[in-house]
């Protein structure tokens, strides 16, 4: 007889962005005459720099011809992408990465859901709250959680991020096995200096733990004090793995690029306390699970770390972050404490109100949708999320309707 992972039916559905949609679609019919205007979602709305377009097309010839043509390439990425990346990203840093410690991918989304398929399923996993919800249900489908209830699963460790603690999670006071931290932080943009950063570097030398370090937002991180990267802390190439992506920062998300950085020197260990090292088992899983990403868009990647791209990737990044500045000083000026908007594209709003009675307010008064807090996790409660992917005449025609009713 088959039968099913009985985990998924622990899943909570989600539907916050589907809860969304209904809620647009009834006040659009309403107000068939009224624009909307989307500052909810944390999707990209600017093309393609110019240098991925020509990459892409030089790619695209390159494989239309039978001299330069390419087939399977390596799963873990081109050297060419992998070499950039360790040089531009890390090393530029004061980061110790290797090229072959990087594993090229299709998202940060798969491979932190992924990630977690090399661990035993009977370890203790710490996730924040608010949280990108990823993180926590790839663990309840792989069953490492109880039931849920009252807004959280059993045998999680979570996380609280809140107004008392500036939205930066205390370190847990029991024993924890995988960590997960996310800074710049989705959805409360909230970030980490060094010495923060460090404490948890700390924590996981002495637990014997791991964090998994999700760095997608790292490109809007304009304090140069603040780390960019978990490898600019002294030893954490022992006790951490670290996601990026090429969505956010070169308008990839429908292109599709990411990677994951596992050091050589990563542990962790086995049931007898030995340790067993992580880059070849993530190597194992990657390339007998995953079939590389396409040379064209490899090549697409590689192109933002020319001359050229860096200036195009920055003028993006400038061009969001300061759709940010006007909604975070905007919300400010009105009374509302906001967290995030200065070093990344969120920014989270203490809505004084139930998250989704503010959501609501937005959208029927001013034709404006956000992202209610709740949504996120039971932390999240009272807070909405606005983001600044959107056009700065968007932006700022949203904020003047704001204005005009709160
Ligand atoms: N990590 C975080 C925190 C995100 O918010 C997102 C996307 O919104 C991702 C990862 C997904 O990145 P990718 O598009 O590379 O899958």
């Amino acid at each position: 007889m088959i039968t099913t992972n009985e985990n998924y039916s622990k899943l909570q559905a989600s539907y916050l962005f589907s809860d969304i949609a209904k809620r647009v679609s009834r006040y659009q019919e309403s107000h068939p005459d009224q624009s909307i205007i989307k500052l909810g979602i944390g999707d990209v709305t600017m093309p393609l720099p110019q240098c991925c377009i020509e990459a892409f097309h030089h790619a695209v010839d390159e494989m239309g011809a039978e001299a330069s043509f390419r087939g399977y390439g390596p799963e873990q990425g081109y050297d060419f992408l992998r070499n950039v990346i360790a040089e531009h990203d890390f090393q530029s840093r004061g980061a110790d990465v290797e090229s072959d410690e990087i594993f090229i991918s299709d998202g940060a989304k798969c491979d932190s859901g992924n990630i977690q398929e090399i661990f035993s399923s009977d370890i203790t996993v710490a996730i924040p709250d608010p949280v990108y919800p990823v993180y926590l249900d790839t663990n309840v489908m792989a069953g490492r959680t109880g039931e849920y209830s009252d807004g959280r699963y059993q045998g999680i460790v979570y996380l609280d991020s809140t107004i008392e603690n500036d939205f930066l999670p205390a370190l847990p006071s029991q024993s924890v096995d995988l960590i997960y931290l996310c800074f710049p932080n989705n959805p409360t943009g909230s970030t980490i200096s060094k010495e923060g950063l460090a404490k948890w570097v700390d924590f996981a030398h002495q637990e014997k733990a791991l964090i998994l370090f999700d760095a997608a937002y790292e490109a809007f991180i304009k304090d140069d004090s603040l780390p960019k990267s978990i490898f600019e802390i002294p030893g954490a190439e022992e006790v951490a793995i670290e996601f990026r992506s090429f969505s956010k920062n070169a308008g990839f998300t429908g292109t599709r690029c990411a990677f994951t950085v596992v050091p050589k020197k990563c542990r962790a260990f086995d049931k007898n306390g030995n340790i067993e090292m992580l880059h070849p088992l993530w190597n194992r899983r990657h390339s007998t699970k995953f079939n590389g990403v396409s040379y064209p868009v490899q090549r697409a990647a590689a192109s933002i770390y020319t001359t050229e791209g860096k200036e195009q990737t920055r003028a993006l990044i400038d061009y969001y972050m300061k759709n940010a500045e006007v909604i975070r000083s905007e919300m400010s000026g009105l009374g509302y404490d906001c967290v995030g908007g200065d070093n990344s594209p969120y920014i989270w709003i203490s809505g004084k109100e139930d998250s989704w009675a503010f959501f609501d307010r937005l959208l029927n008064d001013a034709g404006v949708v956000c992202t209610p807090g709740a949504g996120f996790g039971k932390c999240g409660e009272g807070y909405i999320r606005l983001s600044a992917f959107n056009s700065y005449e968007n932006v700022t025609s949203a904020m003047e309707r704001i204005k005009k009713i709160l």
